[in-house]
């Protein structure tokens, strides 16, 4: 198709149609090179870790009488989260990072931008190897899952 479009600019510019073609290829590089890095740019930003866990280190350091506890396990998108709260409020406050289905350690997430320029994370377990490639990043994973199990989240 490039070299349609130039061959027709050649013909009604006088412009040679390998410098028309050579116009083209390099502008539509351009263009992924520009896509590319913003989606990198977004990438950092949505890396960024959330508000999670502010609200129980808040109450932490307002009620020191207050008892921490730890609610029934959840499993979101096949990762494990523990959900975190006090013995004094009846529902939980955060979640715990996301954990490694078959040995419960901290995952590692890796995110890129991948072929078709959306954000995505391989997750891997240092401990057992378990691997599982996610859309989005591994903070909004978790991000995810506390505003799945906690019936109080703010965002701001
Ligand atoms: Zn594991």
């Amino acid at each position: 198709m490039a070299v349609g479009i130039s061959g027709i600019v050649w013909i009604t510019t006088g412009v040679p149609a390998w410098i028309c073609a050579l116009a083209i290829v390099s502008g539509f590089g351009g263009a992924i090179s520009v896509t590319y890095k913003q989606r990198q740019a977004q990438l950092v930003e949505r890396s960024k870790p959330g508000a999670n866990m502010r609200l129980v280190t808040t109450l932490l350091q307002e009620k020191p009488n207050w008892r921490p506890k730890k609610f029934l396990q959840i499993k979101h998108r096949g990762f494990l989260f523990d959900p975190y709260g006090f013995d004094e409020i009846p529902f939980p406050l955060a979640v715990s990072s996301p954990m490694c289905p078959q040995c419960r350690h901290d995952m590692r997430f890796r995110s890129f931008v991948d072929w078709r320029f959306r954000i995505r994370s391989k997750g891997r377990c240092p401990n057992c190897g378990f691997e599982r490639e996610i859309s989005g990043t591994g903070a909004e994973l978790e991000q995810a899952a506390w505003e799945e199990v906690c019936p109080i989240v703010r965002t701001d």
